[in-house]
């Protein structure tokens, strides 16, 4: 792994191989990005990718997806449930132990779509990320870039040598 920290630019000379593994770039964007504290500004750099690690990543989204669906699921089972039985008397009881059950099942299904999410985003190639930046303002801006793989970091660090302000390793 490899920290480089970069002036500030609308844009950066790109290296032609995957940010995860170097192999030759296909068609493929990793999109690193960072939010302020404050969540007003934004920044987001594309990275090549190779077509392997681009699928990889578009099979991490679709998991994702299919993940929060089934969290989602008895959540909106309980809503409906409630919606059918808005009519029936508070005292009935089966109907208490549904909607209980239908609770438990929803919380439960919450908290595994959360785990599930950790899980695959663990399980996702590490590629590059941004630590920090400040956009340009009274100062000059600069961004932090984390890289996973070093030849990709030393790549990107000698195309942009005019921006790169300082280099950890
Ligand atoms: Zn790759």
């Amino acid at each position: 792994m490899s920290i480089i920290k970069l002036d500030y630019r609308g844009g950066y000379v790109m290296p032609g191989v995957c940010c995860v593994c170097g192999a030759p770039a296909g068609k493929g964007v990793y999109y690193a990005g960072g939010s302020s504290f404050s969540g007003k500004t934004h920044i987001s750099l594309p990275f090549p990718l190779c077509d392997e690690h681009n699928q990889a990543f578009k099979d991490i989204g679709r998991r994702r997806r299919v993940g929060c669906l089934i969290g989602i699921a008895p959540l909106v089972l309980f809503i409906l449930f409630l919606m059918a039985t808005a009519s029936v008397p508070a005292e009935n009881a089966a109907v208490s132990i549904i909607r209980g059950l239908l609770v438990v099942v929803a919380v439960l299904g919450i908290l595994g779509g959360v785990i599930a999410s950790v899980a695959i985003g663990a399980g996702a190639p590490k590629a590059v990320s941004v630590k920090d930046f400040k956009l340009p303002g009274l100062l000059a801006g600069h961004v932090t870039l984390w890289f996973a793989n070093e030849q990709v970091a030393d790549l990107f660090a000698t195309l942009n040598a005019d921006a790169v302000k300082e280099r950890r390793r």
